[in-house]
Order: C-alpha cells, then sequence, then structure tokens
C-alpha cells in the first residue's frame, strides 16, 4: 500500500509547478520519508535513511515524515531526530502536496490531524506496465502482535465504479499487471457488493492490455465458495494467491487473535486446490510468537511442507508497541527464534527450489516489465506464478508478453 502511495506521491509533485525530483540529497529542498511499522527491520531502514539523509543534505533541507511510524513512534522520532519539519498521518498523504505548495510561495502550513482515508484518483506510475489498485484500507481483524488496525484506522473500502474505471485507465495506459490491494483485501464490501463481485464485474471488463490480476493480501476467513469459484473461471484473475497463514498452531493462532484454526488453514487449501486445480500459493509466516511451543513450530513446519508453498515470507516476531501482545507477553529468547526460523527457511527455500525445478523445460507465459540491471540486452520478466526470468531483450520488449521455455534456472531466476 505505501509503494502505492509513494507512486501516487511521486506523480502529483512531479506535476506541480516549482517542483522536480532530483537524484541526490545535496539537492533536494525537502526530503519525504514514507515509513512502515509492520516489522521492525521496517522501522529500522526507515531511522538508517533519515540520519543519512540528513548528513548528506543541504542545512535547511525541509523533512516530510509520513506513513505508520507518523503514528506508531511520533514522540520518541521527535526525541531522536528532532529536525523532522513535518509528520503526516496515513490517513493525510495528501496534505503533503499542500505543505509543498504553502512552500512554494514562502507560506508555513501549520499541520496537526489524522482526517479519513481519501482514496486517489489513481495511483499509476507512468511508464511502468504493473500498477497497483488499493481497493481497501485499514483493518479490523487485531492480530495482537499487528499494528496497523491503529497505524491505518478501521476498514474502509473504495467506490466500486472508481475502481472500474481505474481498471480502464491503467488498461489504456497500456499497464500489463495489475494487484488490488488492500490490508484485509477480500473482506472489501461497497454498499451490497463484496470483493467476488468485484472480482467478477473486473472478469467481465474486455482489457486489451491487462493480462493478469492479483490481489494482496486476503485473510483466510474472508475466502467463501463464491469468492473461489469466481476467481476459477476468470480469464484475467491469475491463478496465483498470497495467502498470510502465520503459524499453522490453532493455540499460537488463537493467542495472536487470529480467527482460524489449523483445520480451518488445511480446509481451505484443500477446497481452494480441488476448485482451481492449477493454484500456486505464496504465504507469511511467524515464528517466535511468545506462546509458541516446540510442538507449535513442528506444527508450522509440517503445515508448509504440506502445502507447499512457491515462496514464503518469512520472519520471527517482534514485540511491537501499542499492540495487545507487546503487554500481554514476554518476548521469547533471540536465539530460539532465530534457529527457528533459519530451519523455516531451510524448508521452505527446498520447496520453493522444487517447485521452480518441477517448471524447468516447460513453456509459461510471462510478461517482461524492465530491463535487467545486471545483465545487460535482458528484460526482467514474470510468470503468472510470479517466478522471475530473463529474456533477451531482442526476443521480448518491456510491457510485451509472450510465450517461452523455461531453460535454465540460476538462483531464483530463471533464463528462458
Ligand atoms: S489481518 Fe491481522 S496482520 Fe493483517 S493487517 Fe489486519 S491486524 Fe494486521
Amino acid at each position: 500500500m505505501n509503494e502505492a502511495e509513494s507512486d501516487y506521491l511521486l506523480s502529483s509533485i512531479s506535476g506541480m509547478s516549482g517542483f522536480k525530483l532530483v537524484d541526490s540529497y545535496e539537492d533536494a529542498d525537502f526530503i519525504i520519508c514514507n515509513t512502515c511499522s509492520v516489522r521492525k527491520s521496517a522501522e529500522e531502514r526507515a531511522e538508517g535513511f533519515i540520519s543519512q539523509a540528513k548528513g548528506m543534505s543541504k542545512r535547511n533541507v525541509r523533512i516530510i515524515l509520513t506513513g505508520c511510524m507518523a503514528f506508531t513512534s511520533q514522540d520518541s522520532l521527535r526525541e531522536k531526530f528532532p529536525y523532522i519539519d513535518y509528520f503526516v498521518q496515513n490517513n493525510d498523504k495528501d496534505r503533503i502536496l499542500e505543505i509543498l505548495e504553502k512552500a512554494r510561495k514562502s507560506e508555513i502550513l501549520s499541520y496537526d490531524g489524522n482526517g479519513s482515508y481519501v482514496f486517489r484518483k489513481n495511483y499509476h506510475k507512468s511508464g511502468d506496465f504493473f500498477s497497483y489498485v488499493p481497493i481497501q484500507n485499514g483493518c479490523n481483524n487485531f492480530c495482537s502482535y499487528c499494528v496497523v488496525p491503529y497505524a491505518r484506522g478501521r476498514e474502509v473500502s473504495r467506490d466500486f465504479t472508481e475502481i472500474l474505471d481505474e481498471m480502464s485507465y491503467l488498461d489504456d495506459c497500456g499497464v500489463r499487471v495489475v494487484t488490488l490491494l488492500g490490508q484485509n483485501v477480500n473482506s472489501y464490501k461497497s454498499g451490497s457488493r463484496n470483493f467476488a463481485d468485484l472480482v467478477d464485474s473486473i472478469s467481465r471488463m474486455r482489457f486489451g492490455n491487462i493480462k493478469w490480476i492479483y490481489f494482496d493480501s486476503p485473510h483466510i476467513k474472508d475466502f467463501n465458495t463464491d469468492l473461489l469459484d469466481v476467481l476459477g473461471s476468470s480469464d484475467v484473475f491469475a491463478k496465483y494467491f498470497h495467502v498470510p497463514v502465520q503459524s499453522f498452531s490453532t493455540s499460537v493462532l488463537k493467542s495472536m487473535n487470529r480467527k482460524e484454526t489449523q483445520e480451518d488453514i488445511y480446509s481451505f487449501f484443500e477446497i481452494a486446490r480441488k476448485k482451481i486445480p492449477q493454484a500456486y500459493f505464496t504465504t507469511d509466516v511467524m515464528v517466535g510468537f511468545p506462546t509458541e511451543t516446540q510442538d507449535d513450530f513442528r506444527m508450522t513446519l509440517d503445515g508448509v511442507r504440506n502445502i507447499g508453498f512457491v515462496d514464503a515470507y518469512m520472519y520471527y516476531y517482534n514485540p511491537r508497541k501499542g499492540t495487545a501482545a507487546y503487554d500481554k507477553y514476554a518476548d521469547m529468547d533471540l536465539g530460539v527464534k532465530t534457529s527457528r526460523l533459519e530451519e523455516l527457511i531451510e524448508l521452505q527455500g527446498g520447496i520453493s527450489l522444487e517447485i521452480r525445478k518441477a517448471m524447468l523445460g516447460g513453456e509459461f507465459d510471462l510478461v517482461a516489465r524492465k530491463p535487467s540491471r545486471k545483465q545487460k540486452g535482458k528484460v526482467v520478466c514474470y510468470s503468472e506464478n510470479n517466478c522471475a526470468a530473463l529474456v533477451d531483450e531482442d526476443r521480448l520488449a518491456c510491457g510485451q508478453s509472450g510465450r517461452f521455455v523455461l531453460k535454465e534456472l540460476k538462483g531464483r531466476t530463471f533464463l528462458a
């Protein structure tokens, strides 16, 4: 979501008179840092960025910090980085444009607020063949480890017709791959219409350019058979789904305040695979939640082995201030968390490799996104199940798609 919102800000600022984007800190009058609080590592990266950017900039540079940290860590950031000029909350990102506009006229905008979330007209980064479409913001689930419901507020859904309009606009722009975004994307609701209705309506549109549509991140509890049916029969929704499970232990899921049990998770994948046999899945898995025993952890390893995810985002629990788990539980020993994570990563690495090896020699549709930075003369392409492949640029230009045999696997990337 932050990336989509950053794209929106970049496009808006590029179009404002008196402003241009610059490549170096030394040339910048303003630095905008759009932050994420979901993981501790993301916060640490943002703090590193702020110090580095300030150190390399002009003395009078003005710094605007936005995103989740403007909510979750404002007090500590004010203390650590007294030179941050503005903290702009997630719901108010448009105020950044006002701050800049005022500054252009040598005026100062006094800002203190947190308005309600407004969806923008479009989030497309000009020239990119892959684009995001935010359709839902915020979350009502309050998983005990997560700051999102506090930092982004309760769920709001974007107007149904606005989304269809943006899809048409992106198709006209030549976009090939779209990802519908929301913190809890499949709980989308606009009037009487739900996410299955949206998928159905989008699938009935006739696109000249858009080839695949993804959505991120759904919640297992918000999948139902209607949704799986409409996804299975859609020609344009990719048969590749990122479905965060977090854990396969019912007792850990309960202390995480996740609504599903181990049985629900297995049953979801069984039904989904019956309805969409060609489906590929990826997931998010957290280890080292404070109540996780060795047996719970084994259940997660078994689950990962049994489902066979193409890839997984794996991480260990980090206490996030302001969440229920932060107040309730003492953190687990770091050594235990680290060794569990390493074991999980090794297991998933083997599974990812096996799935990729099984694709070798097969013919797959690929969409070319951008020139490769590392391999001159090649373009970076993606398959429907989001595996990267390199193709010679004289065989496929950026934005084009074609069918290719995956001939070789180098690390995680195919050569086609
Ligand atoms: S579903 Fe849970 S983990 Fe996902 S954003 Fe909501 S509270 Fe956070």
